[in-house]
């Protein structure tokens, strides 16, 4: 008889039992995965709405031009819920400074990207950069902060000083998340803060020398800059010759000789007179050692009738009494924050330096307000790191890239600024 392999009930049993084992294991894993696939998806919709919703106060100290830029930038991140916009100066004070800024291309762009309607602003266009009066940009940049306050909680307090007891004033729930320091190079604001005032200094390996002349005749309108390259000077009754000497440069595209600049409007003249550091130059090493003001206005006179624009008056002897201007060439120095960023701890404040109260030359170019808007390039993403911040750990690294990036505008000023506000 054959012998016929049939399950005993044992086997039965144990292979249901398998089975059953297989089914409670295969749902259990597809549980498991399912709780964790609805933990991840809660989790990160609670993120997105948390840093959907995160909006933190900021407050601005300084409303000069990068002072009012940085309320814009502010605005623009979309998470701030109390803007606050302080400047020591009265509106008046504020608004009527002499001075013109010459934004480059970068900078219009920048604005642009922030909704500046440059259509709808006193200002001349020339090279592709803008030229108005530092008071027309600071009161069209007030402005357009007025019109944001439909969508932020937008306060701008002239005539008040930012101080200790500024600070004391404010109620501790009430303390901004977010300062951002715009008081310019004679501002204090970050002793306050108790931040270092220690400050880098690197030459620009480059030489200049600085003029000015208030004609109180002449028109405050939007003037063009004015460029001229390599010049000489006939320095020969000082024993020096007109020799061209092979430049080498650590700034590019220098061309040799003096480079020379005229900016301002009509009625304030500003002169900028700028050689690399050569160390054949018998010319440049004669005005860097001779301290003789009667030959830096000489130079800047002659410069000045020289390459002046046809409708404006020329210098002269009557004129020139008006002028002032450096004794001397001197080394140019980009004098820039060790302490660029920092965190306030038990007040959970973050800082950041901004404009000429974070980096400034020993020598106007005319262009400053253009590397200030460099390092707000940075504010938008650092404002919505700190706002959207988990944890401390995150508020730090937020800092530490604001601090990377403002290095990094430093020392592209120093390598290759002075070039483009002036060389080229
Ligand atoms: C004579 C001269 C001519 C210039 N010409 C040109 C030019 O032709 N083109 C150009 O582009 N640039 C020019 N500049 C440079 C330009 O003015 C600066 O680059 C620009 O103003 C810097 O902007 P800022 O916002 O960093 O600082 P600032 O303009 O100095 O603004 C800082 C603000 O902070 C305020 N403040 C200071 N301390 C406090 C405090 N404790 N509390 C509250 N508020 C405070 C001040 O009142 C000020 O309004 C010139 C500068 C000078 C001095």
């Amino acid at each position: 008889m054959d012998a016929v392999n049939v399950d005993s009930p044992v086997d039965r049993f144990n292979d249901s039992v398998e089975e059953q084992y297989r089914t409670l294991a295969y749902d259990t894993a597809l549980s498991t995965l399912l709780a964790v696939l609805v933990y991840v998806l809660v989790k990160v919709s609670l993120d997105c709405i948390r840093q959907w919703r995160a909006r933190i106060s900021v407050l601005i100290v300084g409303s000069g031009p990068i002072g009012l830029t940085a309320a814009l930038v502010a605005v623009r991140s979309g998470k701030v819920l109390k803007l606050t916009v302080l400047d020591e100066r009265y509106r008046s004070a504020l608004l009527c400074r002499p001075q013109q800024i010459a934004l480059d291309p970068r900078s219009v762009r920048f604005l642009l990207d922030l909704g500046v309607d440059f259509d709808n602003m006193e200002g001349c266009w020339h090279n592709e950069h803008f030229f108005t009066k530092i008071g027309v940009f600071q009161e069209y940049l007030l402005s357009m902060l007025e019109q944001k306050k439909q969508k932020v909680d937008v306060k701008v307090h002239l005539g008040t000083k930012f101080s200790e007891e500024y600070l004391r004033k404010i109620p501790r729930g009430e303390l901004p998340r977010v300062i951002v320091v715009a008081d310019g190079s004679c501002g204090d604001s970050c002793s306050v803060l108790g931040i270092s005032d220690d400050y880098i200094v690197e030459s620009c390996r480059v030489y200049g020398a600085n003029a000015s002349i208030e004609r109180l005749d002449q028109r405050q309108v939007p003037t063009p800059e004015i460029r001229a390259h390599s010049l000489y000077f006939d320095l020969s009754a000082y024993g020096i010759d007109t020799v061209k000497y092979p430049h080498s440069s650590s700034q590019p595209a220098a061309k040799p000789g003096f480079h020379l600049k005229i900016y301002g409007t009509f009625r304030n003249r500003y002169m900028a007179l700028a050689c690399t550091s050569d160390a054949d130059s018998k010319m440049m090493h004669f005005l860097h050692h001779t301290a003789n003001s009667s030959i830096m206005k000489n130079i800047f006179h002659q410069s000045f009738n020289a390459y002046k624009m046809d409708i404006e008056p020329r210098l002269s002897d009557l004129t020139i009494h008006h002028m002032q201007c450096s004794r001397k060439l001197f080394e140019i120095m980009l004098s820039y924050r060790r302490v660029s960023a920092a965190y306030i701890e038990g007040d959970n404040i973050a800082v950041t330096v901004e404009g000429e109260a974070a980096r400034v030359l020993n020598f106007d170019t005319g262009c400053g307000v253009n590397f200030g808007m460099r390092g707000l390039e940075s504010l938008g993403l650092f404002i919505y790191r700190t706002a959207t911040a988990l944890d401390q750990n995150d508020v730090f690294e937020a800092l530490s890239a604001k601090i990377q990036h403002s290095r990094h505008v430093a020392e592209t000023i120093r390598q290759t600024g002075l070039a483009s506000a002036m060389f080229e």
